[in-house]
């Protein structure tokens, strides 16, 4: 018997119209789907180097105890990143990934009647977790196509957007799905000038990626400005996006407030385990550092050659467009094994964002896109 009564209506109301995020193809599933073996994902900025060894050793030499609760408080971990980051541990909230830390923000300080500001083209999430609470998603047009910042945030726009309404604001740096980045003192003049009841949460999920010379310097800020949330994770550089870890740094009281509607037991046994080595193995970010650049260099030349235009990165990804309908070269991709990421959810439907493999991912879907842009 199927439902007699649309449960939608009965949704609250900013649920009513969402739709539930959509996440890089999983290679299983294209295998299962195409009966292809051979796959590789370039579409979820994943590490393709993978975890530390040291990590990947420690947990299957030594599993965690499974059967009792995680450390709830997350000590360990969060005194590893209390020396970090040079900041006492009452200031750090962990995730379950950083996505779950901007769903916390999002729970404490939006709600019916109030307003969050992000770009045109930003992290997914921002406009879910904003939208899930019934506030009011303020959309900042992103900057022009031809601006030396192609499609980056335009901070003015924000600032613009920013009334007694607006209780948070959402900075991805750099920012995903363009991969640009924002001029420091661009970030210091906006901190400048925001009232200091809304709370800018400055997303640094990519902070790693950037060139030194280019980075906020975000710690000193925090100290500057209580109203700062800042936001790590372990999903990129750190290659533990399976585990779910992430964490915010901010004023203790802000930190507070994000610990009361936080899960007792958001971040699971392993993963604290795992960030806590990972945070230790120096070598292994060198060398994911150094794949990434080599790799961002790669694409950027072999799409440069080909004509097809494309953004600046920082990030581990490159965004480019086709030049038409992105579909059938994503599609093509796929039945190569290659998976990479459509953007018609960002509004964006003539690109494709491919994240920076090993040198022969990289070559592999440099190959795969020829045979797809001859195909189509
Ligand atoms: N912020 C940005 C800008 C991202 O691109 C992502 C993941 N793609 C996240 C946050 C969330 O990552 P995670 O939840 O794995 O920490």
């Amino acid at each position: 018997m199927g439902p007699t009564v649309n449960y939608v209506d009965f949704a609250v109301e900013g649920v009513q119209a969402l739709r539930p995020y959509e996440p890089g193809k999983p290679v299983e599933e294209l295998q299962r789907e195409l009966g292809l073996n051979d796959v590789i994902k370039l579409a979820s900025n994943e590490n393709p180097l993978g975890a530390s060894p040291r990590v990947v050793e420690a947990l299957r030499d030594q599993a965690p105890d499974l059967a009792s609760y995680p450390d709830g408080s997350g000590y360990r971990l969060k005194r590893k990143l209390a020396e970090r980051h040079r900041i006492g541990a009452d200031r750090i909230t962990l995730g379950n990934g950083s996505n779950d830390v901007l769903d916390l923000v999002a729970r404490v300080f939006l709600g019916p009647g109030r307003a969050a500001v992000f770009s045109e083209y930003a992290f997914a999430v921002y406009p879910l977790v904003t939208r899930a609470v019934c506030a009011e998603a303020r959309v900042a047009p992103a900057r022009a196509r031809d601006d030396a910042m192609p499609l980056g945030h335009d901070l003015d726009a924000f600032a613009q957007r920013i009334d007694a309404d607006t209780r948070v604001v959402f900075i991805a740096n750099p920012n995903n799905p363009t991969g640009t980045w924002l001029a420091p003192d661009d970030i210091d003049a906006f901190l400048r000038a925001v009232p200091a009841e809304v709370v800018v949460v400055l997303d640094e999920a990519y902070r790693d990626y950037l060139e030194p010379g280019e980075r906020v310097e975000s710690r000193a800020l925090l100290e500057r400005h209580p109203n700062l949330v800042l936001t790590y994770t372990f999903s990129k550089i750190f290659g533990l996006a399976g585990l779910r870890v992430g964490y915010a740094l901010a004023n203790a009281q802000v930190t507070d407030l994000l610990n009361r509607v936080r899960q007792p037991f958001n971040v699971n046994s392993a993963a604290l385990r795992a960030a806590e080595l990972a945070l230790d193995d120096r070598d292994h970010l060198e060398r994911s550092l150094a794949v990434n650049r080599e790799g961002l260099t790669t694409l950027g030349q072999a799409l440069d050659h080909r004509g097809l235009e494309r953004l600046p990165s920082q990030g581990n990804f490159v965004t480019f467009s086709v030049a038409g309908d992105a579909q059938p070269v994503f599609q093509s991709l796929l039945r190569q094994g290659v998976i990479v990421r459509p953007l018609g959810g960002y509004g964006l439907a003539q690109w494709l964002r491919v994240t920076v493999g090993t040198p022969e991912q990289n070559a592999r879907f440099v190959e795969a896109l020829d045979r797809s842009l001859d195909g189509v």
